[in-house]
């Protein structure tokens, strides 16, 4: 007789949030294609895409302001598909923030938990609590349009936070906030994240908000998961040239897979890969260099990727030039690197070898 095995006794606990087989129509148009996501407990998972690709459309399915066409949504293993909004137990910030103009900012964070019937020297303390910890204080009697942007959305998120919700759903928060206030306001949802413990699903459009916030990306494309993992396996080993192009700085080039670890390029370049498997040789496809892996190299390096241009045409980009070379059989190619003093004495004509690893370079589907 079989022992009983005490590891599968032992409790797991369920993911918090799960999606499954969840499609999303409007009439003809396709907005949520199969979309299956798992969050785990305490995790902190971006929805990132370009505008339209249904990230507002996954939130709104799980905090029941749509109802899915075909599939389920379950929070701590229990299927709430049919489950009203409000008893979700839920917190959610709007990019709008979405506050009521004629309460002040007591009684907008105060709303949520009169509509829970707290008594109210709790709700007081309750909002006492929370304007300290957002730093608020002061405020209170406050209109919202008597705040600034990044005022109001801390209002936002003090009045999703109060009643301690254990999954936080963010619609792009600080999508309204200038370049300034967003990354402070990046820090401050990064602090609350790890005070409160809570499950945040973040929607955003900004790859770098993303990178910098996440412990997974979920990548967005035309209402479906284009790839899905922590920001570096997102970053390295893209599965696609959406996912290379969408996060972070890509050269692309394209041509076939010519051996098992060789890349033909269409501007003429053999290049010494690392194969994959679903990429049959012989094969079209794709090769991702991210500028920072382009070396300037000398002429006698000993790297199996090396090879001599001509320097054609040079554009200084801000962080990065942006280089056309001429190869010796004549092909072009043009790159993105890194504007760093290897790239200083750049001359028009001038002979350039460069070379990058085999292992920095990602084999794409064409
Ligand atoms: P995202 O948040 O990624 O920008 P959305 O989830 O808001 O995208 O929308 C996904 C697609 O669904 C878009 O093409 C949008 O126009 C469409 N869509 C969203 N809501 C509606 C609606 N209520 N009626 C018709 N089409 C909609
Ligand atoms: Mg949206």
């Amino acid at each position: 007789m079989e022992k009983a095995n005490t590891n599968n006794d032992m409790v797991v606990p369920p993911d918090r949030l799960r999606l499954k087989d969840v499609m999303v129509r409007y009439g003809s148009f396709l907005a949520l294609d199969n979309i299956n996501l798992v969050i785990r407990p305490g995790e902190f998972l971006s929805l990132l895409g370009p505008s339209g690709s249904g990230k507002s459309t996954i939130l709104n399915v799980i905090n029941g302001a749509a109802q899915p066409d075909a599939g389920s949504v379950l929070i701590d293993g229990r299927d709430v598909t049919d489950v009203p909004a409000r008893d979700r137990g839920l917190g959610m910030v709007f990019q709008n923030y979405a506050l009521l103009p004629h309460m002040n900012v007591f009684d907008n964070i105060a709303f949520p938990l009169r509509v829970r019937k707290w008594p109210a020297d709790r709700i007081r303390h309750a909002v006492a609590d929370i304007l300290r910890r957002m730093g608020l204080e002061g405020f209170a009697h406050r209109k919202p349009r008597e705040l600034s942007g990044g005022q109001q959305q801390r209002v936002g998120i003090a009045r999703c936070l109060v009643y301690s919700p254990s999954i936080i759903l963010m619609d792009e928060p600080l999508g309204a906030l200038d370049k300034n206030m967003r990354e402070q306001m990046q820090d401050e949802i990064k602090t609350l994240h790890h005070a409160t413990g809570a499950t945040f699903l973040y929607v955003t459009h900004d790859q770098e908000e993303a990178l910098n916030l996440s412990d997974r990306i979920c990548l967005m494309n035309r209402g479906r998961i284009e790839q899905i993992g922590s920001p570096q396996e997102m970053y390295f080993r893209p599965v696609s040239e959406f996912a290379a192009t969408f996060l972070g700085e890509s050269n692309i080039l394209s041509g076939c897979l010519a051996g098992k670890d060789l890349f033909q390029s269409d501007c003429g370049l053999s290049i010494h890969v690392e194969g994959r498997p679903d990429i049959a040789v012989g094969g079209a496809a794709r090769l991702l260099l991210r500028p920072e892996h382009i070396m300037c190299v000398t002429p006698s390096a000993d790297m199996p990727n090396r090879f001599v241009f001509i320097v054609e045409n040079v554009n200084f980009v801000g962080g990065f030039i942006r280089v056309t070379v001429r190869g010796r059989g004549g092909g072009r190619l043009q790159f993105k690197a890194r504007a760093h003093n290897d790239y200083a004495n750049l001359q028009v004509d001038s002979e350039i070898h460069l070379g990058w690893l085999p292992s920095d370079t990602v084999l794409l589907p064409a």
